[in-house]
């Protein structure tokens, strides 16, 4: 099993900490470990002029996600509705698991 460094996964809900998305909240829709960043989803948005292509004969503008640094995101505790520190556990059989570390509620599913 791989070990995660990372208390975020993909599809999370978190909110961001820092920066310009600050205090806006979204579901993480890639993860870039060896970055250590996060994109997600319709956050921190960039512009991109494109030039026509093959694919893309009239070139334009595409919205792309940028990625955010994951240690200015937090996951989001669905009890606690808002951004929680997370601890790791083992359940009686044997899963590994994150849970919320003021409620207790444990986020994986
Ligand atoms: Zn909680």
């Amino acid at each position: 099993m791989q070990t995660l460094k990372y208390k975020i996964r993909k599809n999370d809900q978190v909110m961001v900490l820092k920066g310009k998305e600050r205090g806006k909240t979204g579901k993480v829709i890639r993860l870039i470990p060896d970055k250590a960043m996060v994109v997600i989803e319709k956050l921190n948005i960039a512009k991109q002029h494109t030039r026509p292509s093959a694919k893309n004969r009239q070139g334009g503008i595409i919205e792309k996600e940028n990625p955010l640094s994951i240690s200015n995101v937090m996951l989001i505790c669905e009890k606690c509705k808002g951004p929680v520190k997370v601890a790791k556990k083992y359940l009686d059989n044997g899963k590994k698991v994150r849970f919320c570390k003021k409620c207790g509620e444990v986020l994986d599913r």
